[in-house]
């Protein structure tokens, strides 16, 4: 593999050796960073070779066995053996594995839920059978149609995500939204607020899912109030798929059997490619297929294919062991940093992730991002429940164990993380005067440094690539 590799440095570098650089600058700052970022992962070699290849050079609109162009076997080969492999994986009735990403993913649930439960109707209204029979007029009934349609998904600063329906987004000008949250006391999603604001409300999409909340959620409970509402429920998995693939999420916690329609990236906790997929029930199918054209450019031949090795690596047994690894360090994590004195979101975690409220230590989420990032631990700051320093500076730091189990971390490494963090937090002296800036002893990040190397250097990442 190193020669491999070595090989393609050198065809790139001679066309932009600066490509070239920046591809072994990257490997070793991930080989040298201790990344607590929730979101990332490390791909398999076999995910990451899989993209560089020329199933990207094919252009292949439409669906598998009906493309608009000629000579797309491979490329129905491939979307056909990604989408086996997720339904398999998830135990879904149908799979769409185009999206390119995960705020694609939503924007084709969006339009495939708004066809299914808002054109269908307006077609038949209308008289016409297809889109390209409607009138002039009609076109208009169907626009006031969509405009007023509503969707209530979590709030962003209980650890939702801006495609749930939030101004940034097109989401948040496709619907009126509303959103729910969690309880001030136990930092716990309120199902009865939710319910409540759910039957005023009435909502066309009921959103599950977070980027940023450390607990699991119950969607059979979702499911019921999405149901009690006559309402279409869609969960974003973005975050937590790879533990719903490994079965550390199962029964209530699956949300696949309860969602009419589940989303998820495909490069977070579920470590494939940079991509995402949609999963929903048979009567969806037809709506959702028609991503591409609807709001998805021609299909990456590459990346469903690369979607297909991440998701057959996903259905062997040691992913599900990776999947609980992730969950267990989690624990081990939160309970390292409460043990220390930190306040935690929830108090803990049984997730893949744990969000700590840094205003203990007199800091914001951006200068302990800072200092933490200075002493060479990756993290992010986030929004934390009612946060009195907003969504840019925030109160809280989220940290997550995908990645560095990839690496082979285990709860005792995870533990010396937290002592690492602590040690950080404890020594970093907020300005008196910028929300930003901060004082940390140069002595404290040299030392957390060499300790993160350590650990760093004990569980090598992808052991046996050598680019030299
Ligand atoms: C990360 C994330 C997304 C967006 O994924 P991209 O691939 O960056 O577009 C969508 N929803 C949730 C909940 C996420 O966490």
């Amino acid at each position: 593999m190193s020669a491999a590799y070595r090989n393609a440095l050198d065809v790139i570098a001679a066309v932009e050796p600066g490509v070239a650089g920046a591809i072994r600058g990257e490997l070793a700052d991930q080989r040298a960073s201790l990344k607590l970022i929730a979101s990332e992962n490390y791909a398999s070699p076999a995910v990451l070779l899989t993209m560089g290849t020329w199933l990207s050079d094919k252009y292949a609109e439409g669906t598998i066995g009906h493309r608009f162009y000629a000579g797309c076997q491979n490329i129905d080969t491939v979307e056909r053996l990604a989408a086996d492999h997720a339904k398999a994986l998830f135990g879904a009735e149908h799979a769409y594995v185009q999206p390119h990403s995960g705020i694609d993913a939503n924007l084709v649930a969006f339009w495939g839920i708004l066809a299914h439960r808002v054109e269908s109707p307006a077609l038949a209204a209308a008289g016409a059978r297809h889109v390209n029979d409607l009138s002039e007029d009609d076109w208009e009934t169907l626009r006031k149609a969509l405009g007023d349609q509503r969707a209530l998904g979590m709030s962003l600063d209980a650890g939702g995500h801006l495609t749930h329906g939030f101004r940034p987004n097109i989401s948040g000008k496709m619907f009126h939204q509303r959103s729910y949250g969690t309880d001030p006391e136990t930092g716990l999603l309120d199902y009865d607020a939710l319910r409540a604001t759910a039957r005023e409300f009435r909502p066309l999409v009921l959103i599950a899912g977070y980027s940023a909340y450390p607990r699991r959620v119950d969607f059979a409970r979702m499911r019921e109030i999405a149901d009690e509402v006559g309402a279409v429920l869609m969960v974003d998995m973005a975050h937590f798929a790879g533990l719903v693939a490994g079965k550390v999420f199962t029964g209530v916690h699956d949300p696949v059997p309860y969602a009419h329609v589940t989303t998820t990236t495909t490069h977070k906790s579920l470590r494939g490619p940079r991509g995402g997929l949609v999963l929903c029930q048979r009567e969806y199918a037809d709506s959702i297929d028609r991503g591409c054209p609807m709001v998805l450019g021609g299909p990456l031949g590459n990346v469903m294919a690369a979607k297909a090795v991440a998701l057959a690596e996903a259905r062997q047994v040691a992913f599900a062991d990776y999947a609980h690894a992730v969950a267990a360090n989690a624990v081990a994590l939160a309970e390292g940093l409460v043990r220390r004195g930190v306040r935690l979101v929830t108090g803990g975690t049984d997730n893949h992730l744990v969000l700590l409220d840094v205003s203990t230590y007199g800091l914001t989420g951006r200068q302990a991002e800072s200092a933490l990032l200075d002493a060479g631990i990756v993290t992010n700051r986030n929004a934390i429940p009612r946060d009195p320093n907003g969504a840019w500076y925030t109160s809280g730091i989220r940290v997550g164990t995908p990645a560095l189990t990839s690496r082979g971390f285990g709860p005792q490494e995870f533990d010396r993380v937290a002592e690492l963090i602590v040690g950080v937090l404890t020594d970093t002296t907020p300005s008196s005067t910028s929300k930003a800036k901060y004082d940390l002893p140069p002595g404290t990040a040299g030392k957390t440094r060499a300790a993160a190397a350590e650990l760093l250097t004990a569980h090598p990442l992808y052991p046996g690539l050598d680019l030299a």
